[in-house]
């Protein structure tokens, strides 16, 4: 049976030092302030923020929860980017998608100076990612990072797969290993043989939003297995993208969902909230 990779108490143990951090800044007159930017009345969209404004809450962040409506226009957004973007005392942004039909989020996502661009959503965040330039990365792409080296997970070397090429996971996580000195190969959906491909790597980190779809026939033996997926099945249940009764008997590492990937990327949310306070 493998080792659970425990997001939950990892994400804990961050918000602990931050709640010190935060403690810190205050002494010097700076609270750490997110904006979260919706225009949108899908329900998920909206949960998710609360979820944010909460974990915000406890550790002492302040949030502006920026609410327009569902029927929003460019201009209004915009408007509304352009303000925090200005405002000082607003460090951390992140415009929550979806919006409405017929808008374009990157053009409003470049409105988010890369310094306060908490989540690396725009694209001048991923050209200074894959530049090798400092910014804040995609947070879930940092979360799995992170749990790698508080597991002391070699990646120097080694061979790690990637499967899915997103925007917010797959593309800026592989750079991340790659820049961790890994040799990383991507993987997507026209991908041919992708057991094959997948049980080469020491380290597999899966995020393709397909329930239980990687079996052990997917896994080489003793490999780490990180599963990013979230899916929600037809009872209400969250399940990965790793069918974990078969992988984990044969990974050397598996991180749960619920409990593994999820909680840390809050967590780091958070962090990148108070790093931009501090800078
Ligand atoms: P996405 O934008 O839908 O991308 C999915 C990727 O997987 C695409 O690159 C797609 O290939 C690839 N893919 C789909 N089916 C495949 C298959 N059968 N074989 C190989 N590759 C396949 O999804 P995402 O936003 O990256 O999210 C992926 C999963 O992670 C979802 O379950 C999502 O809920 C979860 N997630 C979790 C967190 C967290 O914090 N835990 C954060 C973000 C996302 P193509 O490019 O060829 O279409």
């Amino acid at each position: 049976v493998s080792k659970i990779l425990d997001g939950k108490k990892m994400a804990a143990e961050i918000r602990e030092g931050l709640k010190r951090e935060v403690g810190e800044l205050a002494k010097k007159g700076t609270t750490p302030t997110l904006a979260l930017v919706t225009a949108s009345d899908d329900e998920a969209a909206l949960a998710y923020v609360r979820s944010i404004i909460k974990a915000a809450d406890a550790v002492g962040i302040k949030t502006k929860n920026v609410e327009l409506s569902p029927g929003a226009t460019f201009l209004e957004i915009s408007e509304a980017l352009k303000d925090l973007a200005k405002d000082k005392s607003v460090h951390g942004i992140i415009l929550q998608t979806p919006l409405p039909a017929g808008i374009d989020a990157d053009e409003l996502r470049v409105l988010i100076p890369a310094t306060k661009d908490i989540d690396g959503a725009s694209p001048l965040s991923a050209g200074r990612l894959v530049s090798g330039l400092s910014t804040f990365a995609p947070a879930t792409a940092v979360a799995v990072m992170e749990m790698l080296k508080e597991y002391k997970i070699t990646l120097q070397g080694i061979r790690a797969v990637m499967l899915g090429r997103s925007r917010v996971v797959g593309k800026p996580l592989a750079h991340l290993l790659l820049d961790a000195n890994a040799t990383v190969t991507i993987c997507h959906s026209k991908t041919k043989d992708l057991a094959g491909v997948a049980s080469e790597a020491d380290v597999l980190i899966v995020a393709i939003g397909k329930p239980n779809f990687i079996n052990s026939k997917f896994v080489k033996g003793g490999a780490v297995v990180i599963d990013v997926g979230t899916n929600i099945t037809s009872d209400g249940k969250m399940v990965g993208d790793v069918d974990s009764e078969t992988v984990s008997a044969k990974a050397g590492a598996l991180s749960p969902v619920p409990g593994g990937v999820g909680p840390v990327t809050t967590a780091i949310l958070l962090k990148h909230t108070v790093i931009a306070a501090s800078l």
